[in-house]
């Protein structure tokens, strides 16, 4: 599977511990209506894992995508709570989360288990979102790339061999902005995804193009300047991801 579906704009609602199984199912549904309309976008969304079934049951034959919000890098065995490729596969769920701030923070995945976790994953052929993003004060020190290109640099590292980096899709996503309601300047943006595309241009030919999203706290009100930035391929949503009336202007304003 590759991450590249052509050029289009990546709108992905990160559902987090949010909406059970009859919530997600619903949701989907009405997104399913939206997706079929959409020239310059593609819908991804990551619903909690009791409602992954049930929600690419609810979108087979659409072209809206259901990832996992972690994988274990393992594939079977003695891993209590986590869930395989092979389980997710089976209920076509073609991507997952990896290193989501609240994942490497309140649940300490390190550096190597999420680099480990996104690597299984997309060798036994998952795509990827892989988050990485600054704390406030990395940010206030500028130290910014320095934290990102940490958390990056081993993935593409342990991918380059294989060409499975365009498996991968990248989302930028500062803590300080997530769930927070402060959005990082467009400058800030600008400057962030050009330093990670320059770190991709040295794993990747000039025609394989790794998708960089830039997530936190986005909504209406914001996202018309951010999806505007160079090298910005789109979105993780969190927040405005959890409902249709939030969620559907950000898909209006991708495809303008
Ligand atoms: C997220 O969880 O990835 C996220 C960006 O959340 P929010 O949009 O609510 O800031």
């Amino acid at each position: 599977m590759t991450a590249q579906t052509g050029k289009k704009n990546i709108i992905a609602g990160n559902w987090k511990m949010n909406l059970g199984l009859k919530a997600s199912e619903a949701l989907a549904l009405t997104l399913r209506g939206l997706s079929d309309n959409l020239k310059k976008s593609e819908i991804w969304i990551a619903p909690s894992a009791i409602a992954l079934a049930a929600t690419t049951q609810a979108l087979k034959g659409s072209a809206i995508r259901v990832g996992s919000q972690n994988v274990c890098a393992q594939k079977a065995g003695a891993f209590t709570g986590e869930v395989s490729v092979a389980m997710l596969q089976e209920i076509a769920v073609s991507f997952a989360l990896v290193g989501h701030s609240e994942r490497r923070s309140l649940y300490a995945e390190s550096i190597d288990q999420c680099v480990a976790r996104a690597f299984g994953a997309i060798e036994q052929g998952l795509d990827v979102v892989f988050c990485v993003g600054e704390s406030l004060s990395e940010r206030e020190s500028g130290s910014t790339f320095e934290v990102v290109s940490a958390q990056l640099k081993p993935l593409l590292e342990a991918l380059k061999n294989n060409g499975s980096v365009r498996s991968l899709v990248i989302a930028y996503e500062p803590v300080w902005a997530i769930g927070t309601g402060k959005v990082a300047t467009t400058e800030q943006i600008a400057e962030t995804h050009r330093d990670i595309h320059q770190l991709l241009s040295q794993y990747t030919t000039p025609e394989t193009v790794v998708p960089i999203l830039y997530g936190g706290s986005v909504t209406a009100d914001n996202f018309a300047s951010i999806i505007a930035l160079e090298h910005v391929s789109g979105a993780l949503v969190g927040g405005a991801s959890l409902l249709y009336e939030k969620f559907a202007p950000l898909l209006e304003i991708s495809e303008l």
